[in-house]
């Protein structure tokens, strides 16, 4: 549309998955023996969220606005993060036009899951469930996140902003 650019962005996360720990994707607690061992709640798919749509307004990643090293941050429900997000994208005039997200996960399976996690986004987004896709994948038994070690997400962004928005920042 005139009057609009769109952006893209990427975003990435893993975290370690260790026993006894909850186990929470995109805002939806998972039944599971492992979970991420993390300084916030280890939401890998919301950090990946955060880092797509920060990175399509080239504002940096989400350990620029939340270190690791700040101990307000521990345990930190990751829906906090992104609502923040949410807010510097909105500043800028910034809609949401799709999120497309991938999460490798050995073991556990997600595809009963999907339809609640992007339910949840949606309502964190307050975008339509439509404009966000969630698939789930494994590392067919490779590498650390094959054999059931870690979780990783991978997101790209598509957010549109008005074309007289200066990125200057
Ligand atoms: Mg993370």
């Amino acid at each position: 549309m005139p009057g609009e650019i769109l952006r893209i962005g990427f975003g990435e996360d893993i975290h370690r998955l260790e026993v006894g720990l909850p186990l929470i994707i995109g805002g939806v607690q998972i039944p599971s023996p492992v979970g991420a061992l993390s300084y916030s709640d280890g939401d890998a798919l919301i950090h990946a969220i955060c880092d797509a749509l920060l990175g399509a307004a080239a504002l940096g990643d989400i350990g620029t606005y939340f270190p690791d090293t700040d101990p307000s941050n521990r345990g930190c429900p990751s829906s906090f993060f992104l609502s923040h997000v949410r807010r510097m994208l909105e500043e800028l005039g910034g809609k949401i036009c799709n999120i497309d997200a991938v999460v490798f996960l050995e073991k556990v399976r997600l595809a009963p899951h999907i339809q609640e996690i992007r339910k949840s986004l949606s309502r964190m987004l307050d975008i339509s469930i439509n404009a966000i896709s969630v698939k789930a994948s494994t590392y067919e038994g490779m590498g650390p996140v094959g054999e059931g070690l870690a979780i990783l997400a991978r997101v790209v962004a598509l957010v549109s902003f008005p074309a007289d928005k200066s990125f200057h920042h």
